[in-house]
């Protein structure tokens, strides 16, 4: 990085990956400013992070803090969307980290792109709902989307001429239901769901590792952060999440990115682009101590959700948000203890199934269909729950 502080905002810094890479800009000394923090309604940990990081501005969805509540002077508070919005439209700042969950990261990411800020993009949503329109302004702006995600994080440090590259391989760890029955699948508790082998993640993202529906919206953002064909995208799963994902160059060899897993080093990778530091690293990597690395297919009939995901992302338009939109309210629905784990993917089927696609949707059209799909869903749940 050059000599001067790389100046960034952070979407979502009380979130699984906002606190992390709050841990990896401590860890990195003086290589950054933050501009801003925001979260979401956990105001208490906002309070001891704008403390400790002093940032110019921090942002919350709570009714407080308002200004002259202890909280420092010096510090402007913002709120809600509205106050997303002036962060993005900052151009003090060099990149932002988009690391909040669902779809209030996407108009924000879209704010910054035209602002021709940089991003280190950890928000699924964005692209799945909305990755035509927001790779067209990337393009148009010369503004960087570096994934934090680690098997796109992967795939990006792999790839060195893009054309020379005939194939992505994604791997899927395969959640905690892996080796089950389909029958111990369908009884599965919230805890059973919630306790991933190998990622310790939000509730959201961790359901979905155990539906595969994870690997579903990856497909899809791949698809947009590369410019690959569906069919020029693989998943093998990999248990113990060692490599990270792969790409096949048009002469058959395969680069494949490699380490332990631990999503600082993804943050770390995304937030110092295109440098690298030492920074947060805990321990050299050893072949000899891993001993052996497991790959298979995926069960298409056990984790449906990854061929729900191809088949709607080659539909394109409107209908990865509609299945994005279905599949997130059948999660807190199963959370809430309303449904059955297998019933995520039987219902977002059917939403999809009834979805009348929308080819080259404006934003505004995507988030009403967003608005549509959930109302029906919930709508649905509530019959058959
Ligand atoms: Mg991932």
């Amino acid at each position: 990085m050059e000599n001067k502080k790389r100046k960034i905002s952070i979407i979502g810094s009380t979130g699984s990956i906002g606190r992390q890479a709050l841990e990896v800009i401590e860890k990195l000394g003086d290589k950054f400013e933050i501009i801003a923090l925001a979260g979401g309604n956990n105001v208490e940990l906002l309070k001891k992070q704008a403390e400790k990081f002093k940032p110019e501005y921090i942002c919350s969805n709570a009714p407080s803090p308002r200004a002259g509540e202890g909280w420092g002077e010096g510090l402007t508070i913002l709120h809600g969307s509205e106050g997303l919005e002036q962060i993005c439209s900052n151009k003090e700042n060099d990149i932002i980290l988009v690391a909040c969950s669902g779809k209030i990261g996407l108009k924000p990411t879209l704010t910054a792109i035209k602002n021709g800020i940089d991003i280190a993009l950890a928000n699924k949503e964005t692209l799945v709902m909305a990755g035509d329109i927001v790779m067209k302004e990337a393009k148009k702006h010369g503004v960087k989307i570096i994934p934090v995600d680690s098997e796109h994080c992967a795939i990006h440090q792999c790839i060195k001429d893009i054309k020379q590259v005939d194939k992505l391989i994604i791997t899927a760890s395969g959640g905690p239901f892996l080796h089950k029955s389909i029958e111990d699948m369908k009884n599965a508790t919230v805890e059973q769901a919630l306790a991933h082998p190998r990622w310790n993640m939000g509730k959201k993202i961790t359901v979905d590792s155990a539906t595969l529906m994870n690997k579903g919206l990856e497909i899809i953002e791949a698809h947009h952060l590369f410019g690959f064909d569906y069919d020029k995208i693989d998943v093998v799963v990999h248990p113990q999440s060692i490599v990270h994902s792969a790409i096949e160059y048009v002469d058959g060899s395969v680069i494949a990115q490699l380490g332990l897993p631990s999503m600082h080093i993804p943050i770390q990778y995304a937030i110092t682009y295109p440098e690298r530091f030492e920074g947060i690293k805990s321990k050299s990597f050893s072949f000899s101590e891993i001993a052996r690395l497991d790959f298979e297919k995926p069960d298409f009939e056990k984790f449906p959700t990854v061929k729900l995901a191809y088949e709607m992302g080659r539909l394109g338009g409107t209908a990865t948000a509609c299945m994005n939109a279905a599949n997130e309210e059948a999660v807190f629905a199963f959370l809430n203890g309303k449904i059955k784990l297998f019933d995520i993917y039987e219902i977002t089927k059917k939403m999809c199934d009834e979805h009348e696609v929308i080819e080259n949707p404006t934003i505004d059209e995507i988030f009403a269909i967003d608005t549509k799909v959930r109302e029906k869903t919930k709508e649905y749940i509530s019959t058959i729950s």
